[in-house]
């Protein structure tokens, strides 16, 4: 992309508006631009980091076999009737009617419509287990929206549904997302603790949040430090074997890690005083197994093998997808600006030409541009005619891993400039030699 051609709309100055670091660098970075209270438009550059946060859940999802699918954001409230919910649930749920006075929603949560699919279309236990899910916008009527996306009132979200035999077939359906989720924060760049939580609207007994430790997270979490050594990492995972899913579970599970919510002072003075540690943290995800709660009232049975009709047993499972980009930069960031992980960049390079108008610069931008382009690689063209400074400042601000800097001086012997954002080092490397690096 030249940036000569793209919408970018930078701000120079800090937003008063904005009181977390992610909101303030969204703003300024032209990420985003608010459209109501709660309500944003995502700009071009804010898109291509939601759509690479996007295709990392899929990614993740297909891996562990559950399969996408969308479903609408407007429901009918007679579902919700038939779940109890539509009363239950309280102002968060937009209530609307149509010009048929029929009463809909803005969809918060998908249980009920998801139920009603299985119902019509699944009869018997051999068509188990099913895993369905899609990634959609939810429209939550919070009562405080704050820190821009963070806490929107529309927001992206990943939501999968499990439906299985009985109890241990759920439980393996609880694990198998636990491992897929932590497998997909850790791809984001991200640590995510799983801790025990409360389950909320959604109910059920079993629940766990991912939380992303940061200052401004808005949970209070108590952890034992041992658990931030634990790593996923790129170990081979089979997400049919049950053992293998529960040990993994297991093993991030077992150090004690839970929010305000669950919190239980007398299991925590257990944990050795020098691990203990009290901070705050970030829900990115929540999973949970709920049983039969949904099926029950709604008649979504299935026959067992011995030909009974029994009621499918469920669970839910939550990926804060437009929270993530706040949360990644929360967690990744410095004075100059965002730093982006490699897999959700917008861009992976930036060039900088910084004496515009010199044709043998132009002319060498152009051509490494071309080349990087032709190689598949991401790549933002500062083309524009602006200062050095200037243009330096705006890439550091966007946070692309890696920017290559091409002037008169080093062109004339052959040489541009590779910096790294993450680490700040900078080498002289051949023109010629960029692209190669950039694939190795
Ligand atoms: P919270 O406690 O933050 O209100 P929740 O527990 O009600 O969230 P879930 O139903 O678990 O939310 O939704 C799954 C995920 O969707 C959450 O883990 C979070 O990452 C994201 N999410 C929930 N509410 C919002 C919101 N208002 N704005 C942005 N993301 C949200
Ligand atoms: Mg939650």
């Amino acid at each position: 992309m030249l940036l000569s051609r793209y919408f970018l709309p930078v701000l120079r100055e800090t937003p008063a508006e904005a009181q977390i670091v992610s909101h303030r660098l969204m703003l300024r970075s032209g990420m985003i631009k608010q459209a109501s209270a709660g309500i944003y438009s995502w700009l071009p550059l804010g898109y291509r980091v939601l759509r690479n946060i996007e295709r990392i859940v899929h990614e993740e999802q297909a891996r562990a076999g559950h399969i996408p699918m969308l479903m609408p954001t407007v429901q009918s409230a007679d579902l919700w009737r038939e779940s109890g919910r539509y009363d239950d649930y309280g102002e968060e749920m937009l209530r609307i009617s149509d010009r048929h006075g029929h009463d809909l929603l803005y969809g918060p949560t998908n249980e009920e419509l998801i139920t009603d699919i299985f119902r019509t279309h699944v009869q018997s236990y051999r068509d188990l287990p099913l895993t369905l899910y899609h990634i959609q916008w939810k429209f939550r009527d919070e009562i405080r929206p704050r820190f821009g996306i963070m806490r929107g009132r529309e927001f992206y979200m990943k939501d999968g549904y499990n439906f299985d035999v009985d109890r241990e077939a759920a439980l393996h359906a609880y694990n198998r997302h636990m491992v897929s989720y932590l497998r997909t924060y850790e791809r984001m760049g991200l640590q995510a603790i799983p801790m025990r939580a409360a389950s909320g609207p959604i109910g059920g007994d079993d629940t766990h949040e991912f939380l992303v430790l940061a200052d401004t997270g808005e949970s209070e979490v108590f952890y034992d430090s041992e658990i931030t050594d634990l790593k996923l990492g790129d170990r081979q995972l089979n997400y049919d074997d049950r053992d293998e899913c529960a040990a993994i579970a297991r093993e991030f599970t077992s150090p004690y890690a839970r929010t305000d919510e669950t919190h239980d002072e007398a299991l925590f003075l257990n944990v050795p005083e020098a691990r203990r540690r009290t901070s705050r943290g970030i829900e990115v995800g929540q999973i949970f197994y709920f049983g039969t709660k949904y099926s029950e009232p709604m008649g979504a049975t299935v026959q067992d093998p011995q030909g009974r009709p029994v009621p499918v047993h469920m669970g839910s499972h939550g990926i804060g997808v437009s929270r993530l980009a706040g949360a990644i930069i929360e967690a990744s960031h410095d004075d100059d600006g965002i730093i982006w992980p490699e897999e959700v960049a917008p861009f992976r390079v930036g060039i900088i030409n910084v004496k515009q108008g010199d044709s043998a610069t132009d002319s060498a931008c152009e051509a490494l541009y071309a080349k990087m382009s032709s190689a598949g690689i991401e790549t933002l063209y500062d083309d524009r005619e602006e200062r050095a400074g200037a243009k330096f400042a705006t890439m550091d601000l966007i946070g692309l891993p890696w920017r290559v800097t091409a002037g008169p001086r080093g062109l004339a012997k052959g040489k541009v400039e590779l910096h790294c954002r993450r680490t700040g080092q900078s080498e002289e490397l051949d023109l010629g030699a960029v692209v190669e690096r950039m694939c190795a």
